[in-house]
């Protein structure tokens, strides 16, 4: 039985799809103005593992994820998402591009990041630009309900007309306005009212991208985007919704808003996850404040992005995760030599690794259940460890359910096999010192030398051959 944790209710359930074996999954994309960070990056892996374990437990998914290229300012950080720039069209006049250029550029980026870190794209990805249609179909169809009102040339959402705004956040009144003190739009009748379409009579006379609509030429809010794309490939009403954390009280509180008074179906989505933020030792990581490590960062510094990947699992998703190179350096070490293990399993293995794995084995229950208990990573991979120590299972065995256990894993392991290092004369003579030692029966004087070699970044591996080095 797959269990989730559910931000709606604050209670881990029992997931059951509205529809028989289908599950329909929305996820936020990237707001494309910047490289993604490893913070950005870490709610991608977290959404990775959730639709792995679907897949994992038989579902029939359809994944959808958009790409923001308009509507989301800069004031998101200051206390009002609906006051400063337009952060895609801020990026571009900052660097004397046309916002195509950023945003193809980024996005391709995000993409090649995604691709490194093995997880797996959407089915579907919509960006919000070739949607500006069906988020005008939307709106009207709010202000057909009721729920709207203009001032200053702007279309608001009124929320003190929808009686479910607190459900998802679980803020009393008061919290919303301390929270939006600063920097409020002075139209708003209400601090947690929000624009769904901005005019160019309004605000910033330069904004570059401009659509007409029934209200005038203008541009859409940030949150309608996600209630028109989602409606549009996945129905009125679907399974799943996720991003991080700092999306419950306000982005995603605003779409469940919109899309109930648009279609009159409560609730909007059954099941709402969301991931805790990767943070810098006391501080959160965030892309306007210029802080930020991304990918190409962590490989120029000598890793692999897959050790990041092993490092998110270290985690829950629901626990913050604090960053630290130590903590990168640690995760690094445990992938190497998880990888040099299982190289070793290979070797003492002939023939075929079989693909079906037996269902009622300890190892793959307790590892179904893990996965099973709201996405618990850090004990999969305890299971994993596990079953290598494991000395009632044959190696074929174990090697046919680590195969299994990398659909959720993704670390590649069909993949890991030796790589030759270039050894010079310093190694070279400590591996020849540790074979004396050895020899010797000095074993103190071997396992120094183990650790000197591990330090300087390579395991040592006795084989029937002799020893061989391994980069860690
Ligand atoms: P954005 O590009 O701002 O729309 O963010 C993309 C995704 O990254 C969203 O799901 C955010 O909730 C998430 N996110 C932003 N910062 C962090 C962080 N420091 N740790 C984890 N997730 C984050
Ligand atoms: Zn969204």
């Amino acid at each position: 039985m797959l269990k989730l944790f559910n931000t709606l209710t604050r209670k881990k359930e029992e997931f059951k799809p509205i529809e028989s074996n289908k599950v329909r999954f929305y996820a936020c994309g990237l707001t494309v103005y910047n490289y993604a960070h490893i913070g950005n990056l870490r709610t991608y892996i977290f959404e990775d593992v959730l639709k792995r374990v679907l897949l994992f437990n038989g579902y029939d998914l359809k994944h959808v994820m958009n790409i923001t290229d308009v509507g989301h300012l800069t004031g998101e950080n200051l206390g009002d998402a609906d006051t400063g720039e337009d952060k895609v069209e801020k990026a571009a006049k900052k660097l004397g591009k046309t916002v195509k250029d950023i945003t193809d550029f980024y996005t391709n980026e995000f993409k090649k990041d995604l691709n490194s870190l093995n997880i797996l794209f959407p089915d579907i990805w919509c960006k919000a630009t070739d949607h500006i249609t069906e988020m005008i179909d939307l709106i009207k169809r709010i202000e057909a309900n009721g729920f709207t009102y203009q001032t200053g040339g702007n279309v608001y959402f009124d929320t003190s007309k929808f009686e479910h705004y607190s459900d998802l956040g679980k803020l009393k009144l008061d919290d919303q306005k301390a929270g939006a003190r600063v920097n409020i739009d002075k139209n708003k009748k209400n601090p947690r009212d929000f624009v769904l379409w901005f005019t160019e009579s309004e605000k910033f006379k330069d904004h570059l991208m401009k659509w007409d609509s029934p209200w005038g030429r203008g541009w859409p809010g940030w949150h309608i985007e996600c209630s028109a794309m989602a409606s549009k490939y996945l129905g009125e009403q679907f399974d799943i919704h996720s991003g991080g954390i700092d999306h419950i009280n306000v982005h995603h509180t605003n779409e469940i808003a919109q899309s109930e008074s648009a279609f009159g179906k409560h609730p909007w989505v059954k099941f709402w996850l969301h991931g805790e933020f990767l943070v810098l030792e006391k501080e959160k990581m965030s892309k306007s404040l210029s802080n930020f490590i991304t990918i190409r960062t962590l490989i120029d510094r000598g890793f692999d992005p897959l050790h990041y990947r092993y490092l998110c699992f270290t985690a829950h998703y629901r626990k913050q995760l604090v960053f630290t190179e130590e903590a990168l350096l640690g995760a690094k070490q445990s992938f190497e030599i998880l990888k040099s293990r299982i190289i070793n399993l290979k070797n003492e293995v002939q023939g075929e690794i079989p693909i079906e794995v037996n269902e009622d084995q300890k190892y793959y229950k307790e590892f179904l259940t893990a996965i099973n208990d709201d996405l618990n990573m850090p004990r999969a991979l305890a299971v994993v460890y596990d079953l290598l120590k494991a000395n009632q299972i044959e190696n074929k065995e174990k090697l046919s359910l680590l195969y299994k256990f990398d659909e959720i894993l993704g670390f590649n392991i069909k993949d890991f096999k030796e790589e030759s290092v270039q050894v010079d004369e310093e190694l070279e003579r400590l591996v020849q010192e540790r074979q004396t030692a050895r020899k010797n029966k000095d074993f103190k004087r071997a396992d120094e030398i183990r650790n000197i070699l591990k330090d300087k970044g390579y395991i040592i591996k006795d084989t029937p051959e002799g020893p061989k080095l391994q980069q860690i």
